[in-house]
């Protein structure tokens, strides 16, 4: 098993957020990844510092527009007058517009909702984010054996929200989407198995007219629960994709037994379409006392997600993403790491 992560990642550090038409403090803060750092530490792993791979294959995901937002914006949004606020955050969401007209006009084009602020120093745990996951990518592609079949990527900001050329719910690029893309340079098949409390319409959205890349997704039902807009089981994808993204929404308030009812759907899906490698979109906000939760994982609970995953036997990338209960982190991670640690081969 390997572990990545990069200390830049802390940089990204947002003063609210606005939701269900309240301004409220945010939850998505750099503690989070200080508290899952510790949990290899406790165990005796080692982490591997990311290293740089470059912005390729984040433009072979994501527009160059938006890309160029999320890098300079902030500079672009401070320069407009003394009247901004300290973070770049629309309160408008046009997606067509031309974005020509200045920096405002380019937040509405590429801000979805009023959870992905941009301050200072965003881009730069954004982009490492993306580049941690890059790297788990990168090691299957170059080597001839598959050794690092479970790899695990601490990875903030998120992602799965992130759409191709729009920000929202505290996710910015597509880290997801990005790996699955990169892997196809030598696999066929990629599965990814969103496990988050919130259904990741980012990566349904970027992959919906494609067979390769199947998107399945347990998930809180987003009857009035984010991303609303998306995550119902009838989305089935188009075109040759139809069939390949499946959807497991479940009905808020399930219980454990419900959510492993829901994933073990899931995991028979991937079973069926047999991929070469899994990605994994790992939410601890599915943990019963989280903030965002709608369900009741317990702390052992991620460890049969763990055992499960490991049971496929096919190369895993585990992407952290989710999970706001921060003095849970790393005891639930630690959790996650012992059900890929025990009986390994
Ligand atoms: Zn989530």
């Amino acid at each position: 098993m390997k572990i990545y992560s990069h200390e830049k990642q802390k940089l990204h550090h947002p003063q609210s957020y606005f939701s269900r038409g309240q301004m409220r403090q945010p939850q998505e803060k750099p503690e989070r990844l200080t508290e899952l750092l510790k949990a290899p530490e406790a165990l005796g792993l080692e982490v591997t510092t990311a290293k740089d791979i470059g912005i390729e294959p984040i433009l072979a995901v994501h527009d160059f527009g938006y890309v160029d937002f999320l890098k300079h914006g902030y500079e672009e949004w401070m320069a407009v007058d003394e009247d901004m606020g300290e973070e770049v955050q629309t309160t408008i969401y046009m997606p067509h517009n031309n974005a020509g007209l200045g920096i405002l006009a380019k937040a509405a084009k590429y801000q979805a909702d009023g959870s992905a602020p941009i301050g200072k120093h965003s881009w730069t745990s954004i982009y490492w984010s993306a580049q941690t996951a890059l790297n788990a990518a990168d090691s299957l592609l170059n080597e001839e054996t598959n050794q690092n079949k479970l790899q695990i990527c601490l990875t903030r900001p998120a992602g799965h929200h992130a759409r191709k050329s729009a920000a929202g719910g505290f996710c910015y690029l597509n880290n997801a989407a990005i790996i699955a893309e990169h892997l196809r340079q030598k696999f066929q098949k990629i599965a990814i198995i969103d496990t988050d409390m919130h259904h990741g319409q980012g990566i349904q959205e970027i992959f919906y007219d494609r067979k390769d890349v199947l998107y399945t997704s347990v998930h809180g039902s987003p009857i009035n629960f984010y991303p609303v807009v998306a995550g119902h089981e009838h989305e089935k994808g188009e075109g040759e994709g139809y069939g390949y993204n499946i959807n497991f929404p479940m009905p808020h308030d399930t219980d454990e037994a419900g959510f492993f009812h829901h994933v073990d759907k899931a995991i028979k899906t991937i079973k069926l379409f047999n991929p070469d490698v899994i990605v994994h979109v790992l939410g601890f906000d599915v943990y019963k006392d989280d903030p965002q939760a709608k369900c009741h994982v317990s702390t052992e609970g991620f460890k049969t997600l763990a055992q499960k995953l490991k049971a496929l036997d096919k190369p895993v990338i585990v992407l952290v993403e989710g999970g706001y209960c921060i003095e849970k982190l790393n005891e639930n991670l630690q959790a996650f790491l012992s059900g890929f640690i025990s009986e390994e081969k």
